[in-house]
């Protein structure tokens, strides 16, 4: 590969970026943020690269923007806009002031329902956008995967595609105009050329000059532009003459807006786009094509997109086999497969009356029978069963995403677009490459434009860069061979712009930096992507730059299980503990995280709570992990996690588990926080307020005696603000009462049941006992009616203390105290372990205690012994869940007053699988219509929301949805949450009028049990 290369663009701040960030702060009303820690948030994107920026600007207005702009310009600084920051190539890391619009710039403005247009500032997200747009039957049919995050101003900077573009296009296909701010404050609206004519001075000469080379490289453009729909890479100076396969407009016309779209922000910021709507299809069916051989899938591609699908996609052997291997998906993918394929293939077909995607669907039939396939397809016609099956297919990729080690699948090959009918040749001469590179690659995705994405395993820290290049000059070889685009979908940045001379050749690059230069004269404007790029293996951009270091760390809790090496052919990893990191698994743990941005999600799920409710980066799982990855490459200082940055990263982590579940690759930040704090707390001590909760199960059982002087802080007028003042208690809180009537001290440990059935040990936690010990009452009548025996669980005769109540440790854990935490696990262990020996189930009632005995018990050093717990420990729904299934449960339930309930699950159950056995149970009150709430964290958080530096964050996010919620149900219906600080949260904020009071599942099924 011949292409010219640039230097690395090293800006080197020095004075100027105090100046810099000065000027900014005085000129803009939003934050510029320009410590060590934004900085480094900010370096990276869902590449292999890492820049540090020069500092970040997260602007509240477009004329924050604008004066950005101006003051580097003056100063000479590059600046770079950026919205989520997924891109795959590095596109949104440089040397420059980053300029983040997702926070503030996502207004939807100017909506014309019959022209199907809509206005958008960049900083919009796409399924924000579709989900406002929902009402009124219509869509942005851009529908990348990364649509819960990525943002519009991105889409068009990358030129993104959707799974459905064989339908709809391109963003280049669907971008109407925008309007946009050059590099030195001129301001215009690129659009229909008949449109411009009224354009500024310095932008009508613009065009003239576009208008010149574009006449001058008519040729070339028409020798060179490759004649595919996926082509992203370079300029779209086709907009003169027509090259894709799809014309950007209808009637071939010119719109120079064609030309800011997969411009990667090199020549101009956009400040607003006007979007092509679409009707949201009326009627969707789905035809699963089974093949014997991922050959035989794509060289039939070409013949099924002959149907018009609006989508073909490939799911091969690998990822049908890691669906098979997931209980949640097994059913779904084994619905979708006839005997066992190689490959399968998704096809697609919407239309706006029922029959018209049915009648295709039976065209596809029919035509794998003309193809010598007869019987090979699976239809789907019901929209439940064809979601769940795309939802395989993201899932599947997600874990092989997961992949631990230091090989990861690395993106740069991973959208080459190739003409159908040489799909099945590439796929097959590129995996022959991967074998004799060592590597492999699972192929997925848009094999309707022939676009599969494929990203071998390669080890970025020793010889993954030499083989990177030596994939990509064997890949271009033959993409080059069939005429295909080498970026058919992810753009240029870092890792392409190197390779934007070999597709279009020197004239047309040259070409391309006239149009940059057009732009841009002084080349402020996201330097060093498209034209005038650096080289691809450029190793000192890389994320692990070589000499990267991991600092030693003695860590608290068990990390070994990252801390392996994977075979790259076969995925095998090698024993944990053996990965070579020094941090012992922490530090890998934390590399997990490769950025693609999924937890700025906003619509389903949990992840991520704080970042819903401050939308900063630094609030992020993404803006955690990566702080703690630059803390432990040394970047803050020697205290690497006790430093303030991951402090200030991790301050408003709630631990709510969402990421352990919903991040694709399973970082788990509450874990990482729990391991962080005990490191801080090594270092620095910890506050007193902070020992206090800490230690609240040694201090509870005296409280409990006195409980009217323990509870003095909230009947004595003044006592609430004084314990603000002293010890930083938020006084707009109530705290959680404390009672003499503790369970633990009136329950006798053995209790007899009414019927011989199986024996049922109940844990009852701290919070359950001291605060909410009707709860215990109440499942003590539960599982009785139900005829179990059940056993109160009491500290072993051998403890220390044996008179004190069992607790989990969560309160030690969350302050980072593990070995106290350790301490009251190991006493949990041993006393519940006899009874698991016996066969005996351990139930418990407050998720956050019971669910850490299957969580953190398991990396406390705890042996089998804590294995065998964790296997046994239930909360009770879910034990009565299974006990139901079985047909072992005998429950006399009847109706209750009340017909609905609202049911709120506590993160932790979500995290861990818990919540269908929540609506299992309450369906067997007759009668009940359970509805849940799509809400996150309540924001209570165990003691989070009683501090006051976190109470308005902690109403923020209940606020989010909760509460709203909460306030809506009828005064009638049940609120239902088994956690306590859930029930606590939903109290305190709904005090007064209209207040609503929360309980705990079982005693919804002790007040059904109607005696
Ligand atoms: C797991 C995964 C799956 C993906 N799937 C797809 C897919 O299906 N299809 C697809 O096309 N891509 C995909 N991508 C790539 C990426 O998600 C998309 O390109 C996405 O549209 C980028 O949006 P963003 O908000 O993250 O943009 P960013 O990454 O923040 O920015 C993208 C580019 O746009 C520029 N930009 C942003 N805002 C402006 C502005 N206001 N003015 C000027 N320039 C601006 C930036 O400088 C940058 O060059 C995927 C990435 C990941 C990690
Ligand atoms: S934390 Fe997980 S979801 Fe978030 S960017 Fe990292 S890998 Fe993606
Ligand atoms: S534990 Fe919850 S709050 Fe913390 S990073 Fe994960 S999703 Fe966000």
């Amino acid at each position: 590969m011949s292409a010219a290369v640039a230097k690395p663009i090293v800006f080197h701040p020095g004075r100027s970026s105090g100046d810099l960030a000065a000027r900014l702060s005085r000129a803009v009303a939003g934050d510029v943020l320009f410590d060590a820690g934004s900085r480094g948030r900010y370096a990276t994107d869902a590449s292999i690269y890492q820049i540090e920026p020069v500092g970040v600007l997260v602007p509240k207005s477009a004329d924050d923007v604008r004066a950005a702009i101006a003051i580097c310009g003056e100063q000479g600084v590059p600046v770079l806009a950026r919205g989520a920051g997924s891109s795959q190539c590095g596109q949104t890391v440089g040397a420059a002031l980053v300029i983040d619009h997702s926070k503030h710039l996502s207004r939807i403005n100017g909506f014309d329902r019959d022209a199907m247009t809509v206005g958008v500032e960049p900083g919009v997200v796409l399924d924000r956008l579709n989900a406002w747009l929902k009402p009124h039957g219509l869509w942005f049919p851009v529908d990348v995967s990364t649509s819960a995050q990525a943002t519009l101003g991105g889409m068009a900077g990358n030129n993104s595609c959707g799974s459905r573009s064989i339908a709809y296009g391109n963003m280049v296909h669907n971008v109407l105009a925008i309007d946009a701010t050059l590099s030195d404050g001129t301001e215009a609206r690129f659009g229909p050329e008949r449109e411009m004519g009224a354009a500024p001075p310095r932008v009508g000469e613009l065009l003239r000059g576009l208008r010149a080379i574009g006449a001058r490289e008519h040729d070339e453009i028409e020798r060179n532009v490759p004649k595919v729909l996926r082509r992203v890479g370079g300029y779209n100076i086709d907009v003169c003459c027509p090259q894709s396969e799809r014309p950007y407009t209808a009637d071939e016309s010119v719109n120079y807006a064609h030309l800011l779209v997969g411009s990667e922000g090199t020549l101009a910021w956009m400040r607003e786009l006007t979007l092509k709507l679409a009707p949201l299809p009326a009627h969707r069916t789905l035809g699963v094509v089974n093949f014997p051989t991922l050959y035989k899938a794509m060289e039939n591609a070409r013949h099924l997109v002959a149907l018009r699908p609006s989508a073909v996609e490939l799911v091969d052997r690998t990822m049908i086999d890691l669906a098979r291997g997931n209980p949640a998906f097994r059913a779904v993918i084994d619905r979708a497969l006839i005997g066992e394929p190689d490959a399968i293939l998704l096809v697609e077909f919407i239309g706006d009356t029922r029959e018209d995607p049915l009648r295709r669907l039976r065209d596809l039939v029919a035509l794998m029978g003309d193809l010598g396939l007869p019987g090979s397809v699976v239809e789907m016609t019901d929209a439940g069963a064809q979601r769940a099956l795309w939802e395989v297919r993201k899932a599947g990729l997600n874990i092989m995403m997961s992949l631990k080690g230091d090989g990861k699948p690395v993106s740069f090959i991973e959208d080459c677009a190739v003409p159908l009918p040489h799909l099945a040749e590439y796929v097959d001469r590129l995996t022959q490459v991967f074998a004799r590179h060592g590597t492999r690659g699972t192929w997925y995705a848009h094999a309707s434009v022939g676009t599969l994405h494929v990203r071998p395993i390669l080890d970025m820290r020793r010889d993954g860069a030499a083989k990177m290049r030596a994939i990509a000059e064997e890949a271009s070889a033959m993409v080059r061979q069939y005429k295909g685009a080498f970026s058919g979908e992810h753009g240029d940045g870092l890792v392409r712009s190197e390779w934007v001379g070999w597709q279009f050749g020197p004239r047309l690059s040259r070409a391309f930096e006239e149009i940059k230069d057009l732009f841009d004269p002084a080349g402020l404007m996201n330097p060093g992507k498209i034209v005038r790029g650096t080289r691809m293996d450029d190793a000192s951009l890389f994320r692990f730059p070589p000499g990267h270091r991991t600092q030693p760390l003695e860590t608290a809790l068990d990390w070994s299980a990252w801390d392996v090496q994977n075979d790259a052919v076969t995925g095998a990893l090698s024993p944990p503990g053996t990965g070579g990191d020094p941090a012992q698994g922490f530090g890998k743990a934390v590399e997990m995280c490769n950025n693609n941005g999924h937890c700025r999600k906003f619509d389903a799920g949990t992840m991520c709570p704080s970042y819903r409710a401050t939308r900063d980066e630094r609030h992020l799982t993404r803006g955690r992990a990566n702080t703690l990855r630059l803390a432990l490459s040394g970047r803050f200082g020697p205290d690497a996690l006790a430093s303030e940055p991951v402090r200030a990263a991790l301050d408003l982590c709630v631990s709510c588990k969402g990421c352990r579940r919903e991040c694709p690759t399973g970082v788990d930040m509450a874990k990482m926080k729990i391991e962080a704090l005990h490191q801080r707390q090594r270092t620095h001590g910890l506050p007193f307020r902070d020992r206090l909760i800490a230690h609240l199960p040694r201090w509870a059982p005296w409280a409990a005696r006195v409980p009217w002087l323990a509870n003095l802080r909230d009947t004595l007028p003044g006592a609430a603000k004084l314990s603000e003042t002293w010890l930083g208690f938020s006084a707009q809180r109530s705290l959680p009462a404390w009672r003499r009537d503790t369970f633990l001290r009136r329950a006798s440990a053995e209790r007899e049941g009414t019927a011989a059935n199986a024996e049922v040990v109940l844990f009852v936690d701290t919070f359950t006992n001291y605060f909410d010990p009707e709860n215990a009452d109440a499942a003590i009548k539960v599982l009785d009616a139900a005829g179990y025996r059940v056993h109160v669980a009491r500290a072993d005769g051998a403890d220390t203390d044996p008179s004190r109540p069992l607790c989990c440790g969560r309160t030690y854990l969350a302050a980072g105290l593990v070995d106290e935490a350790k301490a009251e696990a190991r006493r949990v262990v041993d006393a519940l372990l006899p009874h698991v020996e016996r066969g005996a189930a351990i139930v418990g009632l407050e998720p956050s205690c019971l669910l850490s005995l299957r969580d953190e018990f398991l990396v406390m050093g705890l042996g089998e012994a804590a294995q065998r717990l964790s296997e046994n420990a239930f909360l009770i729904e879910e034990f009565l869940a299974r006990e139901h299934r079985a047909g072992r449960l005998e429950l006399p339930l009847v109706a209750l007053p009340q017909t609905r309930a609202l049911l709120h699950p506590h993160c932790h159950q979500k995290a861990f699988d818990a919540v269908a056995p929540l609506q299992q149970v309450l369906a067997l009150i007759p009668g009940l219509a359970v509805e849940m709430v799509e809400a996150s964290c309540c924001g209570m958080a165990g003691s989070f929301g009683y501090d006051a530096a976190h109470y308005d964050v902690s109403v923020r996010m209940a606020e989010l949805a909760l509460l709203p919620a909460v306030r809506a149900a009828a005064p009638d219906t049940l609120i239902v949450a088994d956690g306590t600080s859930c029930r606590h949260q939903i109290a305190d904020l709904t005090r007064g009028a209209g207040a609503r009071d929360a309980i705990h599942v079982v005693r919804v099924l002790e007040r059904a049990l109607g005696r």
